[in-house]
Protein backbone atom coordinates (compact mmCIF):
# COMPACT_ATOMS: atom_id res chain seq x y z
CA UNK A 1 0.00 0.00 0.00
CA UNK A 2 1.60 3.45 -0.87
CA UNK A 3 2.28 5.52 2.12
CA UNK A 4 1.51 9.05 1.07
CA UNK A 5 2.08 12.46 3.04
CA UNK A 6 -0.08 15.36 2.96
CA UNK A 7 1.89 18.14 4.60
CA UNK A 8 -0.84 20.83 5.09
CA UNK A 9 -3.81 18.30 4.90
CA UNK A 10 -5.71 20.53 7.67
CA UNK A 11 -6.37 23.15 5.55
CA UNK A 12 -8.57 23.68 2.62
CA UNK A 13 -6.81 22.01 -0.34
CA UNK A 14 -5.35 19.12 1.64
CA UNK A 15 -8.31 18.38 3.47
CA UNK A 16 -10.13 16.87 0.11
CA UNK A 17 -6.64 15.76 -0.87
CA UNK A 18 -6.87 13.19 1.86
CA UNK A 19 -10.36 12.14 1.42
CA UNK A 20 -9.24 11.59 -1.81
CA UNK A 21 -6.32 9.69 -1.02
CA UNK A 22 -8.07 7.42 1.23
CA UNK A 23 -10.74 6.66 -1.26
CA UNK A 24 -8.03 5.17 -3.66
CA UNK A 25 -7.39 3.25 -0.88
CA UNK A 26 -3.41 4.88 0.18
CA UNK A 27 -2.52 4.70 3.74
CA UNK A 28 -1.82 8.60 4.08
CA UNK A 29 -0.79 10.20 6.94
CA UNK A 30 -1.55 13.88 7.60
CA UNK A 31 0.62 16.70 9.34
CA UNK A 32 -0.85 20.33 9.89
CA UNK A 33 0.47 23.26 12.74
CA UNK A 34 -2.93 23.79 13.74
CA UNK A 35 -4.51 22.16 16.57
CA UNK A 36 -5.80 19.02 14.69
CA UNK A 37 -9.56 20.21 16.58
CA UNK A 38 -9.08 23.20 14.14
CA UNK A 39 -8.89 21.29 10.47
CA UNK A 40 -11.06 21.72 8.26
CA UNK A 41 -11.27 17.92 7.69
CA UNK A 42 -10.43 15.28 10.17
CA UNK A 43 -10.11 11.64 8.60
CA UNK A 44 -9.76 9.17 11.45
CA UNK A 45 -8.89 6.34 9.28
CA UNK A 46 -5.92 8.86 8.32
CA UNK A 47 -2.40 9.04 10.36
CA UNK A 48 -2.94 12.41 11.68
CA UNK A 49 -0.26 14.88 13.35
CA UNK A 50 0.10 18.37 14.56
CA UNK A 51 3.52 19.40 13.98
CA UNK A 52 5.49 22.72 12.90
CA UNK A 53 6.91 21.77 9.31
CA UNK A 54 9.22 24.86 8.94
CA UNK A 55 11.49 22.73 11.45
CA UNK A 56 13.83 20.19 9.55
CA UNK A 57 13.56 17.86 12.01
CA UNK A 58 9.95 17.57 11.81
CA UNK A 59 9.66 17.28 8.61
CA UNK A 60 12.84 14.66 8.31
CA UNK A 61 10.42 12.41 11.04
CA UNK A 62 7.10 13.29 9.12
CA UNK A 63 8.89 11.57 5.84
CA UNK A 64 10.08 8.75 7.71
CA UNK A 65 8.93 5.58 5.21
CA UNK A 66 6.94 7.49 3.38
CA UNK A 67 6.90 7.14 -0.33
CA UNK A 68 5.26 10.44 -1.83
CA UNK A 69 4.96 13.72 -0.72
CA UNK A 70 2.20 16.30 -1.43
CA UNK A 71 3.01 19.88 -0.02
CA UNK A 72 -0.04 22.04 0.60
CA UNK A 73 1.16 23.54 3.67
CA UNK A 74 1.36 27.24 3.47
CA UNK A 75 0.91 30.82 5.56
CA UNK A 76 -1.59 31.97 3.06
CA UNK A 77 -4.76 33.92 2.27
CA UNK A 78 -6.95 36.08 -0.49
CA UNK A 79 -4.98 39.59 -1.53
CA UNK A 80 -6.02 40.97 2.06
CA UNK A 81 -3.84 38.58 3.38
CA UNK A 82 -0.86 38.49 1.11
CA UNK A 83 -0.89 42.18 0.60
CA UNK A 84 0.01 42.62 4.17
CA UNK A 85 1.92 39.85 5.15
CA UNK A 86 5.11 39.39 2.72
CA UNK A 87 7.40 38.44 5.26
CA UNK A 88 5.04 35.37 6.55
CA UNK A 89 4.40 34.51 3.15
CA UNK A 90 8.19 34.16 2.36
CA UNK A 91 9.12 32.38 5.55
CA UNK A 92 6.95 29.60 3.88
CA UNK A 93 10.52 29.06 1.84
CA UNK A 94 11.00 27.16 5.54
CA UNK A 95 8.53 23.93 4.78
CA UNK A 96 9.39 23.72 1.46
CA UNK A 97 13.10 23.43 1.70
CA UNK A 98 13.01 21.40 5.02
CA UNK A 99 10.50 19.21 3.27
CA UNK A 100 12.52 18.82 0.19
CA UNK A 101 15.62 18.23 2.21
CA UNK A 102 13.88 15.24 4.38
CA UNK A 103 12.81 13.72 1.01
CA UNK A 104 16.17 13.50 -0.15
CA UNK A 105 17.70 12.11 3.06
CA UNK A 106 14.57 9.61 3.56
CA UNK A 107 14.76 8.37 -0.42
CA UNK A 108 11.01 9.72 -0.84
CA UNK A 109 9.75 8.50 -4.65
CA UNK A 110 8.10 12.36 -5.42
CA UNK A 111 7.40 15.43 -4.25
CA UNK A 112 4.13 17.37 -5.36
CA UNK A 113 4.62 21.29 -5.01
CA UNK A 114 1.29 23.82 -4.67
CA UNK A 115 2.28 27.00 -6.23
CA UNK A 116 -0.05 29.58 -7.59
CA UNK A 117 -0.65 31.98 -10.49
CA UNK A 118 0.72 34.60 -8.30
CA UNK A 119 4.15 33.51 -10.12
CA UNK A 120 3.41 35.16 -13.33
CA UNK A 121 4.81 38.24 -14.38
CA UNK A 122 2.98 41.46 -13.06
CA UNK A 123 3.28 42.81 -16.67
CA UNK A 124 1.01 40.39 -18.31
CA UNK A 125 -1.67 40.91 -15.87
CA UNK A 126 -2.81 44.56 -16.13
CA UNK A 127 -5.92 44.68 -18.01
CA UNK A 128 -9.42 43.50 -17.49
CA UNK A 129 -9.21 41.46 -20.46
CA UNK A 130 -5.76 39.95 -20.96
CA UNK A 131 -4.60 36.70 -22.98
CA UNK A 132 -5.06 34.09 -20.72
CA UNK A 133 -1.35 32.83 -18.61
CA UNK A 134 0.73 30.20 -20.63
CA UNK A 135 3.33 28.67 -18.17
CA UNK A 136 6.12 30.46 -19.94
CA UNK A 137 4.73 33.94 -18.73
CA UNK A 138 6.40 33.56 -15.86
CA UNK A 139 9.54 34.81 -16.81
CA UNK A 140 11.27 37.11 -17.13
CA UNK A 141 10.74 36.98 -13.41
CA UNK A 142 7.81 39.68 -11.92
CA UNK A 143 6.00 37.42 -9.83
CA UNK A 144 3.58 38.81 -6.48
CA UNK A 145 5.77 40.76 -4.13
CA UNK A 146 6.17 38.37 -1.32
CA UNK A 147 3.62 35.10 -1.70
CA UNK A 148 4.58 35.32 -5.44
CA UNK A 149 8.31 35.87 -4.94
CA UNK A 150 8.74 32.43 -2.54
CA UNK A 151 6.53 30.42 -4.96
CA UNK A 152 8.61 30.95 -8.03
CA UNK A 153 11.81 30.38 -5.78
CA UNK A 154 10.54 27.07 -3.88
CA UNK A 155 9.19 25.79 -7.76
CA UNK A 156 13.02 26.62 -8.87
CA UNK A 157 13.82 24.35 -6.28
CA UNK A 158 12.03 21.30 -7.22
CA UNK A 159 13.42 21.80 -10.24
CA UNK A 160 17.28 21.69 -9.81
CA UNK A 161 16.25 18.84 -6.89
CA UNK A 162 15.67 16.58 -9.75
CA UNK A 163 17.91 17.69 -11.73
CA UNK A 164 20.90 17.22 -8.71
CA UNK A 165 19.25 14.71 -6.78
CA UNK A 166 17.56 12.73 -8.99
CA UNK A 167 13.84 13.80 -6.41
CA UNK A 168 10.57 13.30 -8.60
CA UNK A 169 9.22 16.77 -8.18
CA UNK A 170 5.87 17.82 -9.89
CA UNK A 171 4.71 21.53 -9.49
CA UNK A 172 1.03 23.04 -10.06
CA UNK A 173 0.19 26.34 -10.68
CA UNK A 174 -3.25 26.69 -8.87
CA UNK A 175 -5.83 29.40 -10.29
CA UNK A 176 -7.92 30.72 -6.96
CA UNK A 177 -9.19 27.64 -5.83
CA UNK A 178 -12.72 27.53 -4.09
CA UNK A 179 -15.31 24.87 -2.68
CA UNK A 180 -16.86 24.34 0.53
CA UNK A 181 -14.85 23.50 3.93
CA UNK A 182 -12.41 26.27 3.36
CA UNK A 183 -11.56 29.56 4.86
CA UNK A 184 -14.94 31.76 4.60
CA UNK A 185 -13.97 34.22 7.65
CA UNK A 186 -11.29 35.98 9.35
CA UNK A 187 -8.91 37.66 6.93
CA UNK A 188 -7.49 35.18 4.92
CA UNK A 189 -10.48 34.21 2.77
CA UNK A 190 -10.54 34.48 -1.15
CA UNK A 191 -13.09 36.42 -3.63
CA UNK A 192 -15.48 33.49 -4.07
CA UNK A 193 -16.08 32.74 0.10
CA UNK A 194 -15.50 36.24 0.78
CA UNK A 195 -18.41 37.64 -1.60
CA UNK A 196 -20.76 34.59 -0.70
CA UNK A 197 -20.46 35.31 3.40
CA UNK A 198 -21.13 38.70 2.36
CA UNK A 199 -24.04 38.13 0.60
CA UNK A 200 -25.47 35.09 2.87
CA UNK A 201 -25.01 37.76 5.40
CA UNK A 202 -26.98 40.22 4.26
CA UNK A 203 -29.62 37.75 3.29
CA UNK A 204 -30.25 36.87 6.50
CA UNK A 205 -30.04 40.48 8.34
CA UNK A 206 -32.39 41.51 5.42
CA UNK A 207 -30.44 44.41 4.07
CA UNK A 208 -29.72 45.60 0.94
CA UNK A 209 -25.62 46.44 0.11
CA UNK A 210 -22.53 44.54 -0.41
CA UNK A 211 -19.39 46.24 -0.28
CA UNK A 212 -16.78 44.73 -2.82
CA UNK A 213 -13.09 45.41 -2.91
CA UNK A 214 -11.63 47.50 -5.77
CA UNK A 215 -14.07 48.86 -8.64
CA UNK A 216 -15.59 45.57 -9.45
CA UNK A 217 -14.41 45.11 -13.10
CA UNK A 218 -10.84 43.18 -11.93
CA UNK A 219 -10.91 39.85 -13.42
CA UNK A 220 -10.26 36.34 -12.84
CA UNK A 221 -10.79 32.59 -13.04
CA UNK A 222 -11.47 30.34 -9.80
CA UNK A 223 -11.36 26.39 -10.08
CA UNK A 224 -13.90 24.24 -8.04
CA UNK A 225 -11.94 21.98 -5.60
CA UNK A 226 -13.30 18.53 -6.86
CA UNK A 227 -11.76 19.72 -10.64
CA UNK A 228 -8.00 21.07 -8.94
CA UNK A 229 -8.11 17.62 -6.83
CA UNK A 230 -8.69 15.62 -10.07
CA UNK A 231 -6.01 17.54 -11.90
CA UNK A 232 -3.14 17.76 -8.67
CA UNK A 233 -3.53 13.51 -8.28
CA UNK A 234 -3.58 13.28 -12.44
CA UNK A 235 -0.37 15.85 -11.98
CA UNK A 236 1.40 13.72 -9.22
CA UNK A 237 0.93 10.11 -11.19
CA UNK A 238 2.19 11.23 -14.76
CA UNK A 239 5.72 11.85 -15.72
CA UNK A 240 5.75 16.27 -15.98
CA UNK A 241 8.50 17.52 -14.24
CA UNK A 242 7.40 21.06 -15.77
CA UNK A 243 5.24 23.89 -13.67
CA UNK A 244 1.62 23.36 -15.24
CA UNK A 245 -1.48 25.70 -14.75
CA UNK A 246 -4.04 23.79 -12.80
CA UNK A 247 -6.83 26.41 -13.40
CA UNK A 248 -9.99 27.14 -14.99
CA UNK A 249 -10.49 29.20 -18.00
CA UNK A 250 -13.93 30.85 -17.17
CA UNK A 251 -12.84 34.50 -16.71
CA UNK A 252 -15.55 36.60 -14.79
CA UNK A 253 -15.18 39.73 -13.13
CA UNK A 254 -15.81 40.31 -9.85
CA UNK A 255 -19.02 42.24 -10.24
CA UNK A 256 -19.90 39.05 -12.73
CA UNK A 257 -18.98 36.72 -9.13
CA UNK A 258 -20.98 38.64 -6.99
CA UNK A 259 -24.19 38.74 -9.50
CA UNK A 260 -23.54 35.01 -9.52
CA UNK A 261 -23.52 34.46 -6.33
CA UNK A 262 -26.71 36.75 -5.78
CA UNK A 263 -28.64 34.80 -8.14
CA UNK A 264 -28.08 31.55 -5.63
CA UNK A 265 -29.09 33.34 -3.06
CA UNK A 266 -32.02 34.53 -4.29
CA UNK A 267 -31.52 38.27 -3.49
CA UNK A 268 -29.90 41.54 -5.64
CA UNK A 269 -27.79 43.95 -3.63
CA UNK A 270 -26.57 47.30 -4.43
CA UNK A 271 -22.50 47.63 -4.52
CA UNK A 272 -20.47 49.77 -2.25
CA UNK A 273 -16.89 50.23 -3.94
CA UNK A 274 -14.07 50.13 -1.69
CA UNK A 275 -11.09 51.32 -3.94
CA UNK A 276 -8.73 51.42 -1.19
CA UNK A 277 -8.86 48.17 -0.18
CA UNK A 278 -6.38 45.48 -1.57
CA UNK A 279 -6.94 44.38 -5.45
CA UNK A 280 -4.53 42.67 -6.87
CA UNK A 281 -3.69 42.16 -10.54
CA UNK A 282 -6.36 43.87 -12.70
CA UNK A 283 -6.67 40.46 -14.83
CA UNK A 284 -5.73 37.40 -15.06
CA UNK A 285 -6.75 33.94 -16.34
CA UNK A 286 -5.86 30.35 -17.04
CA UNK A 287 -4.33 29.25 -20.12
CA UNK A 288 -4.52 25.42 -20.25
CA UNK A 289 -2.98 24.38 -23.52
CA UNK A 290 -0.33 22.28 -22.22
CA UNK A 291 -1.90 20.70 -19.18
CA UNK A 292 -3.99 19.78 -21.94
CA UNK A 293 -1.84 18.17 -24.00
CA UNK A 294 0.55 16.91 -21.31
CA UNK A 295 -2.51 15.17 -18.99
CA UNK A 296 -5.63 15.09 -21.14
CA UNK A 297 -7.06 17.16 -18.03
CA UNK A 298 -9.32 19.84 -17.85
CA UNK A 299 -11.92 21.35 -15.42
CA UNK A 300 -15.26 20.13 -16.00
CA UNK A 301 -16.98 22.14 -13.03
CA UNK A 302 -18.66 25.04 -13.98
CA UNK A 303 -18.76 28.24 -12.00
CA UNK A 304 -22.32 28.27 -11.47
CA UNK A 305 -22.44 25.02 -10.42
CA UNK A 306 -19.11 25.48 -8.21
CA UNK A 307 -20.34 28.56 -6.68
CA UNK A 308 -23.80 26.59 -6.17
CA UNK A 309 -22.32 24.02 -3.75
CA UNK A 310 -19.67 27.03 -1.89
CA UNK A 311 -22.60 29.38 -1.61
CA UNK A 312 -25.45 26.84 -0.09
CA UNK A 313 -21.83 25.42 2.26
CA UNK A 314 -21.00 29.19 3.69
CA UNK A 315 -24.80 30.81 4.30
CA UNK A 316 -24.84 26.91 7.09
CA UNK A 317 -22.44 28.14 8.26
CA UNK A 318 -23.11 31.69 8.60
CA UNK A 319 -26.27 30.93 9.78
CA UNK A 320 -25.03 28.16 12.28
CA UNK A 321 -22.40 31.27 13.99
CA UNK A 322 -25.60 33.39 14.12
CA UNK A 323 -27.55 31.34 15.96
CA UNK A 324 -24.59 30.47 18.28
CA UNK A 325 -24.44 34.02 18.80
CA UNK A 326 -27.76 34.63 20.00
P1 LIG B 1 -5.00 26.68 3.63
O1 LIG B 1 -4.48 27.89 4.36
O2 LIG B 1 -6.40 26.28 3.84
O3 LIG B 1 -4.04 25.42 3.92
C1 LIG B 1 -2.68 25.53 4.21
C2 LIG B 1 -2.41 24.74 5.48
O4 LIG B 1 -1.00 24.78 5.76
C3 LIG B 1 -3.13 25.33 6.70
O5 LIG B 1 -3.99 24.39 7.28
C4 LIG B 1 -1.99 25.70 7.64
O6 LIG B 1 -2.29 25.51 9.01
C5 LIG B 1 -0.88 24.77 7.16
N1 LIG B 1 0.44 25.26 7.58
C6 LIG B 1 0.90 26.54 7.57
N2 LIG B 1 2.12 26.60 8.09
C7 LIG B 1 2.47 25.32 8.42
C8 LIG B 1 3.62 24.75 9.02
N3 LIG B 1 4.67 25.49 9.39
N4 LIG B 1 3.62 23.41 9.22
C9 LIG B 1 2.56 22.63 8.88
N5 LIG B 1 1.44 23.14 8.32
C10 LIG B 1 1.40 24.46 8.09
O7 LIG B 1 -4.69 26.98 2.09
P2 LIG B 1 -5.18 26.18 0.79
O8 LIG B 1 -6.10 27.07 0.07
O9 LIG B 1 -5.59 24.81 1.14
O10 LIG B 1 -3.81 26.14 -0.03
C11 LIG B 1 -2.97 24.99 -0.08
C12 LIG B 1 -1.75 25.28 -0.96
O11 LIG B 1 -2.18 25.66 -2.28
C13 LIG B 1 -0.86 26.42 -0.46
O12 LIG B 1 0.47 26.13 -0.78
C14 LIG B 1 -1.32 27.59 -1.29
O13 LIG B 1 -0.32 28.59 -1.41
C15 LIG B 1 -1.61 26.91 -2.62
N6 LIG B 1 -2.53 27.69 -3.45
C16 LIG B 1 -3.85 27.81 -3.08
C17 LIG B 1 -4.71 28.55 -3.88
C18 LIG B 1 -6.17 28.72 -3.50
O14 LIG B 1 -6.88 29.38 -4.24
N7 LIG B 1 -6.66 28.15 -2.42
C19 LIG B 1 -4.24 29.16 -5.04
C20 LIG B 1 -2.90 29.03 -5.38
C21 LIG B 1 -2.06 28.26 -4.59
Amino acid sequence: MKKVLVAGGGGFIGGWLVKELLSKGYKVFVVDIKPISDWYQVFPEANNASKDLSLLENCTQATLGIDEIYNLAADMGGMGFIENNKAACMLTVLINTHLLMAAKINEVSKFFFSSSACVYNADKQNKTLIEPLKEEDAYPAMPEDGYGWEKLFSERMCRHFYEDYGLETRVARYHNVYGPNGTWEGGREKAPAALSRKVAEAKLAKTNTINIWGDGEQTRSFTYIKDCIEGTIKLMDSKVREPVNIGSDEMVSINGLTKIIEEIAGIALNPIYDVSAPKGVRGRNSDNTKVLKLLNWQPKISLKEGLTETYLWIEQEVNKKLKFKN
